[in-house]
């Protein structure tokens, strides 16, 4: 294998590390945002419910003064009633009565509906006031979790990208190094990895099987071998292609199935 490849298939194990953990910083934040507007939203719903639940105090305060008016005003009548000298004056009073009497009843039924309605309210404020707190508590755990894990990420990203300009700068150092690290950079642009390993004659990046006297030459690991001297690519896809004999494990032999009657003829012989 020419040097600067055996290097850059080490460079590309860092870079696709980086862009793991990059990847991965990314993605967590977005639980706890999503959680975020969760809680909001409940906190909204809650909001709403309280907000019921006082128009219906304020309603019952305003029935509550409505009927004490009433009731003075029934107490008013009853006295002009009986100090009322003809009977014409006694039957618009007793109207009048009649009509305080129907409000009241009116307005005491309100009442008793707004406060069917406030139960209701109350059963959902407690459940509101439940979630509100639960996903809060939710909200804090993924927040702590989150700020863990992104300490740890970040801890590691930094080390793959320390690791990775040491390396970039190990290779730069070759009389090839330079051009080797702007094709692998060009490649890795255009095709987001750069090398790919040859196994059982096929390239694993496109799974195109590589001519035999590539294959020959790729695994001919001599200073002369063509390998050894430049940088092979795959004829299909162009990634820089790379032959590792330990990592080239042979394929695994079909399994004889064999049937009982020759397992018995077998062992009597
Ligand atoms: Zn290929």
């Amino acid at each position: 294998m020419h040097p600067d490849l055996a290097k850059l298939v080490v460079l590309q194990e860092f870079d696709i590390e980086a862009k793991r953990l990059r990847d991965q910083i990314a993605a967590l934040p977005r639980l706890v945002a999503a959680l975020e507007l969760k809680a909001a939203a409940t906190q909204g719903q809650r909001a709403v419910v309280l907000d019921l639940i006082a128009k219906e105090e304020a309603l019952r305060r305003r029935l509550e003064s409505d009927i004490a008016d009433q009731r003075l005003k029934l107490v008013r009548t009853q006295k002009k009633i009986d100090a009322a000298t003809n009977t014409i004056q006694v039957t618009a009073l007793e109207h009048e009565a009649a009509f305080a009497r129907a409000e009241i009843n009116r307005m005491e039924d309100a009442e008793l509906e707004s406060m069917e309605r406030s139960e209701a309210l109350d059963a959902q404020q407690a459940i509101a006031d439940q979630t509100v707190a639960e996903l809060a508590q939710q909200l804090q755990r993924e927040r702590t979790r989150t700020n863990n894990l992104l300490a740890i990420d970040r801890a590691a990203l930094a080390e793959i990208d320390a690791k990775r300009s040491a390396l970039r700068a190990e290779i730069a150092q070759s009389d090839t190094g330079e051009d080797s690290l702007a094709t692998y950079d060009r490649i890795s642009r255009s095709k987001g990895t750069a090398v790919s390993q040859a196994i059982h004659q096929q390239c694993s990046a496109c799974q195109m099987m590589v001519r035999p006297q590539r294959w020959n030459d790729l695994r001919d690991n001599s200073a002369e071998s063509p390998a050894s001297q430049t940088m092979m690519t795959c004829e299909n896809c162009g990634h820089l292609l790379y032959y590792d004999p330990a990592r080239d494990t042979p394929q695994p032999k079909p399994v004889r199935s064999e049937s009982i009657a020759a397992q018995i003829v077998r062992s009597s012989i």
